[in-house]
């Protein structure tokens, strides 16, 4: 019987009552975060503009696990815990002695794990008595988790949404309004950053780095009223995803399995952390020292596999602290590919301390290969993926085929991170033969390095 079961559910009584932070469990510990003026390493004064108290806490705790507050609990309950599937259909596709499972975190109301941190950050800033939340979005999917959770916590919501993305996915920035939110396209001419921006390149089409920028200085320059809200990227937001991990762990075990590689896409490194962070800590302290985790990214914004580990700003104005971090430089704009949310030009800190100490590997992947993989999954399986954890669905294929080469059972876990609905313009440009492969220049790599600041 066990062998025809296909999907593992936790009972609610069994999530997660606690996220798990990696940092007391690395061997070297994370770089500090910079000031951008003075270059020292910042405090929490620095960051009190823009952040509640207990978030930057969190940011550079180190305790092992921070308890989920009651009323999160109770808001993840609206979809939480999510399904784990075993991708049989996928398997006999590939002909594969491969068991492949993912971590489903497109059933969760904004369609994608983003609503995993958007939630505690909400809670946060309405305990602090903030009045509202100001953000970026690039392809939607972090304004739509955050719009969703400021309706709950009762906060104003103010989102700068990329302009090639406000123009390409008009529903995404309905849904936004659907729960209040006011949606802008950045560059816009609200701040001195987008004004900036616009003043040199009136037809920019935006990248997340100006509309970081851009939420940034709104937050900063209210006088404590709105704080920022980051979708991506900080400590504290890949520990809230932890959940993900957490109770994979628990549905593999349900399975009566144990992966041998875990696998997610990287665009500021979130989803990934959030399934692969909970198999690191087995990895450097539950003896599963042959635990293969990869990273994916698209070969056109190659931040670990062709970026340099240094310090670089969070943004492209240069006002967000300093991170060190593999990244392509902050004045990169990524060429306009469909995976919207891995345009980022750098890469969470903790992810690169990882993949630094070679504790994870990373992989590119170019876009068509990914729309194959997403196609070739939704055919199998029936759930048409968003282009970003394509990324990871190629991989996954291609370790499938590799045990298939072998004659080898490999067990692969991989996090399919949210739903494609609001993608289908790219699928279609793809179904029509529009899309082409991009692979950066090294040319035009090292010219956004030079732009490097020296610290
Ligand atoms: C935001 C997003 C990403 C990229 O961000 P990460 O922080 O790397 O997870 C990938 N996939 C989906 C569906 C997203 O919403």
């Amino acid at each position: 019987m066990s062998d025809l079961i296909t999907r593992f559910d936790l009972p609610q009584s069994q999530m997660p009552t606690a996220w798990y932070n990696v940092q007391p469990d690395l061997a070297r510990p994370l770089p500090p975060v910079l000031h951008p003026g003075t270059h020292q390493p910042i405090g929490p004064a620095d960051l009190a503009p823009l952040f509640p108290m207990e978030l930057i806490k969190q940011e550079v705790s180190q305790d092992r696990y921070i308890d989920i507050p009651e009323d999160v609990r109770e808001m993840y309950k609206l979809w939480r815990p999510t399904p784990l599937i075993r991708a049989r259909r996928l398997e006999k596709l590939l002909d594969t002695p491969a068991h492949i499972y993912y971590k489903y975190e497109g059933t969760s109301p904004s369609g994608s794990h983003k609503l995993n941190t958007a939630l505690p950050q909400a809670y946060y800033n309405k305990q602090e008595g903030v009045q509202g939340l100001t953000t970026e979005t690039g392809a939607g999917q972090w304004g739509t988790a955050l719009s969703i959770a400021c309706n709950f916590f009762d906060l104003e919501c103010y989102v700068y949404m990329v302009k090639v993305s406000y123009q390409q996915k008009p529903y995404r920035r309905a849904i936004m309004q659907n729960f209040g939110a006011e949606v802008y396209a950045s560059p816009s001419d609200r701040t001195n950053a987008g004004r900036g921006i616009l003043a040199k390149n009136p037809d920019s089409t935006g990248s997340l780095g100006i509309a970081i920028s851009e939420a940034v200085e709104a937050a900063a320059t209210s006088g404590g009223k709105y704080k920022y809200a980051l979708g991506s990227v900080l400590n504290h937001v890949l520990m809230h995803q932890t959940v993900i991990g957490q109770e994979a762990i628990q549905q593999l075990e349900m399975a009566g399995e144990y992966p041998d590689i875990v696998v997610g896409c990287i665009g500021g490194g979130s989803n990934f952390a959030g399934i692969a962070l909970p198999f690191v800590r087995e990895k450097l302290h539950g003896g599963k020292h042959d635990l293969r985790i990869i990273a994916v990214e698209p070969l056109a914004c190659p931040s670990l596999t062709r970026g340099k580990y240094a310090y670089d700003f969070g943004d492209t104005a240069g006002m967000a602290p300093m991170v060190k971090m593999y990244t392509l430089g902050k004045d990169f704009v990524p060429p306009p590919m469909h995976a919207g949310g891995l345009r980022y030009h750098g890469m969470a800190s903790v992810v690169c301390e990882l993949y630094d100490q070679g504790i994870i590997e990373a992989r590119a992947i170019p876009q068509l290969e990914t729309f194959q993989a997403g196609v070739q999954f939704a055919r199998s399986e029936g759930i048409v993926p968003a282009p970003e954890p394509t990324h990871a669905i190629a991989t996954v294929i291609q370790e499938a085929l590799q045990a298939k080469a072998e004659g080898v059972k490999r067990t692969i876990l991989f996090n399919l991170c949210g739903h494609g609905h609001f993608d289908m313009a790219a699928y279609e440009a793809y179904h029509n033969g529009a899309l082409t492969d991009y692979e950066l220049p090294e040319a035009e790599i090292e010219a956004a390095m030079a732009a490097l600041p020296v610290v």
